[in-house]
């Protein structure tokens, strides 16, 4: 049977106050924990897509990191809405951010990021020029598990508004997880690698999430294919909308 702490955590209620361990002097310290968000669901989904899909880059951040459409915003530190050249030509897109993104509210700044900052460098780019860095979601999922299909559907609108601003000519999307909810399949990196595929209208190639990369260091030569691939796709221009006559 769940106990009362689990209840009022699945309610969004506890925990409001946690103790910490008695100091030396044997005082028990209280702490105020995270402010425990509702979730507020007034708006209505498709009016909230439309008004999205209107935001500026300021406003968009803003909403992002106000946000409380999914269950995610109660265990966030900081939503992350994403960071880079806001006319950037490449947008990389991860699944969620992780712990260290949680608490500085930009994506890819742990190892995994190191890593990532590389892999931009091994292409001559730099985070923050010609590069735009994002998530599917925009909150930490709990334990870094992967969001789940509604949390995506939820954040979906943020990603489409920094798409439609960006009008990156290449999406690339980091990991299964990225990939999966990116394409909506459940197909495997090694069959969805190599090929071009579509966001709406943007072209989208899929490599190994970097954290991925950083305890299989054998695929980081794949990664490396996946990069060149990625530019030849990026300067090849949009595919044509119909068959030419
Ligand atoms: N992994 C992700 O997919 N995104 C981040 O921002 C960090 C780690």
């Amino acid at each position: 049977m769940a106990t009362r702490d689990e209840i009022l955590r699945e309610l969004g209620l506890a925990p409001a106050w946690q103790r910490r361990a008695p100091d030396a002097g044997g005082a028990v310290a209280v702490v105020a924990a995270p402010a425990v968000r509702s979730i507020v669901t007034v708006e209505d989904p498709s009016a909230r897509r439309t008004r999205i899909a209107a935001l500026g880059w300021d406003a968009l951040e803003r909403d992002i990191k106000s946000c409380t459409a999914c269950p995610l915003c109660r265990s966030r530190r900081r939503a992350v809405p994403g960071v880079g050249d806001r006319e950037a030509e490449w947008l990389f897109v991860g699944g969620g951010p992780g712990a260290e993104e949680d608490v500085k509210g930009e994506p890819f700044v742990g190892q995994a990021g190191k890593l990532l900052d590389n892999m931009l460098a091994a292409i001559g780019m730099k985070r923050g020029e010609r590069v735009y860095i994002a998530n599917v979601v925009k909150c930490r999922p709990p334990n870094n598990r992967t969001p789940e299909p509604g949390e995506a559907d939820a954040c979906r609108p943020y990603l489409e508004r920094q798409v439609a601003l960006l009008a990156p000519k290449l999406i690339v999307a980091l990991g299964k997880s990225a990939a999966s909810l990116l394409l909506r399949t459940d197909a495997s990196i090694a069959s969805l690698r190599g090929r071009r595929h579509r966001y709406g209208e943007t072209p989208l190639v899929v490599t190994y999430h970097p954290a991925y990369l950083l305890r299989s260091l054998p695929e980081k030569a794949k990664a490396w294919e996946d990069l060149l691939f990625a530019r030849r796709v990026a300067s090849s221009g949009p595919p044509p909308s119909s068959p030419v006559a």
